[in-house]
């Protein structure tokens, strides 16, 4: 542990004004050793690296983010609030980063950092966030309904790419 950390995400317990809630907190080690604070919240966040050194090493987790295995882990275990909230901090410090996150709907893998695009209403770049799952752009197009531009999937629209709604109304 005494080795630098570099290019490293760091996630630890922060929070818990009371003790027992608590909230993951995020930092990272850039690639020159430097430490950022992504995200501290509670008497626990760790503003600086000193702090992060006061806490107990178990409730600390690294991820190399040169690491592949690492990577998916980000993508399979953080919620998605926080994959969002980490994609939108590297994209927005320039920070060439891969936190990949699986499509909802084709169960491919898509990077979530997309350099040069900011967290749009739709997410990160050509990302879609729909029903508090992440559908990557390609599904989002097949599975939006023609008529209305909501969101149902691909197997809920007819051959007309019409919705159940717009289906119905259409027949009255
Ligand atoms: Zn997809
Ligand atoms: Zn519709």
């Amino acid at each position: 542990m005494t080795e630098k950390m570099k290019n490293t995400l760091v996630e630890y317990r922060g929070g818990g004004y009371d003790g027992c809630i608590f909230e993951y907190n995020f930092a990272y080690y850039d690639k020159k050793g430097k430490y950022h604070s992504i995200f501290a919240s509670g008497c626990m966040g760790c503003k600086n690296e000193e702090d992060l050194k006061k806490l107990p090493p178990q409730d600390i987790i690294y991820y190399k983010l040169g690491d592949k295995k690492d990577c998916n882990k980000i993508g399979e275990t953080f919620a998605i609030s926080n994959c969002l909230r980490l994609a939108e901090w590297f994209t927005q410090n320039n920070i060439d980063a891969y936190i990949p996150f699986v499509c909802a709907q084709c169960g491919e893998r898509f990077n979530l950092v997309v350099q040069g695009m900011g967290i749009g209403k739709h997410g990160v770049g050509g990302i879609m966030i729909d029903y508090s799952e992440l559908v990557c752009e390609d599904c989002h197009t097949i599975g939006t309904c023609g008529y209305c531009g909501e969101f149902v999937g691909e197997n809920c629209l007819d051959e007309e790419h019409r919705c159940e709604f717009c289906r119905e109304s259409d027949q009255e």
